[in-house]
């Protein structure tokens, strides 16, 4: 790239944080579907409601119109315009805390600069199927449309999916960390015991905040309190593993009440936090 010149982009992105900077700027952190994790700085953002109205809450799903400058390691966003935003459906403290949950992860885990289509089309997919829930309206949601023969064929293109319905939070959650954990490299396997080796398949396996893999119950980790291992259920296991395989809109067909498959929300949960190295303040509601 030559020396001194500017770069336009114009992409699709997820608002993940901003940053009052300055007087009237704002330092906005987004996850760009084409280039990754980018920072940069909206100049008079508090002020220019033309440009940026509306789009700087975090989850919001934008089209991005920024510059990459020489020599700067911040670019210069010029305006956003809004695809999906969260504030168009109820927000209580579940539905935010599910919403903050995804973007903190991508905040967290995402390398800046480094592209990730599955990771992206998860995270639009499970944001946009994040409600609250309203008594009056329909049960059912509506299915996109798949393509075939690809593990992610079920993240859905561009919100596509704005219903009312059902209060959908539990299951979102557990599907994003679940994905997460697989997309990112870091989920374990579930069929043997990581210490003798034993098939562990249909069975309870156990897993320790502070180890990798899973193991039998005989070599379970039973020291002080915080690093015992927890047990994941066999039919937790199981639905583990239709998570990896079914779309999310097939599956929100089915009733996820809190209780349904916590065990293994937790264990996503905090499968993520290990490999994060830190704990996930939005995750704290969504575990009980
Ligand atoms: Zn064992």
């Amino acid at each position: 790239m030559p020396e001194g010149r500017q770069i336009p982009h114009h992409g699709e992105a997820i608002v993940l944080r901003t940053w009052p900077f300055h007087e009237a700027d704002l330092l906005i952190s987004l996850f760009t579907r084409d280039q990754g994790k980018v920072k940069g700085v909206a100049r008079h953002a508090m002020k220019s409601r033309r440009r940026f109205g509306g789009a700087l809450e975090p989850a919001t799903q934008v089209r991005a119109h920024y510059t990459e400058r020489p020599r700067q390691e911040l670019v210069r966003f010029d305006q956003f315009e809004i695809l999906w935003s969260p504030l168009t459906a109820p927000v209580d403290t579940l539905r935010l805390a599910a919403l903050q949950l995804v973007t903190e992860v991508l905040e967290e885990a995402m390398p800046d600069l480094a592209a990730d289509d599955n990771i992206y089309r998860l995270a639009v997919t499970v944001l946009t199927s994040i409600h609250s829930g309203t008594s009056s309206a329909p049960s059912s949601t509506k299915v996109s449309p798949q393509e075939s023969g690809c593990p992610t064929s079920g993240f859905s293109d561009v919100g596509s999916h704005n219903v009312q319905g059902p209060q959908q939070i539990y299951l979102p959650v557990t599907y994003f960390c679940l994905w997460m954990n697989r997309l990112m490299g870091w989920m374990p396997e579930l069929g043997h015991c990581s210490a003798c080796g034993l098939d562990l398949r249909s069975q309870t396996v156990y897993w320790s905040p502070t180890a990798d893999g899973v193991t039998c119950f005989d070599d379970r980790r039973a020291t002080s309190a915080s690093q015992a291992s927890r047990a994941l259920s066999a039919s937790s296991v199981s639905e583990s593993h239709r998570i990896a395989r079914t779309p999310l809109a097939d599956l929100l067909t089915e009733p996820w009440p809190p209780a349904r498959s916590a065990d293994l929300r937790a264990f996503a949960i905090a499968t993520l936090e290990r490999h994060l190295e830190r704990r996930l303040r939005s995750a704290t509601v969504l575990i009980a």
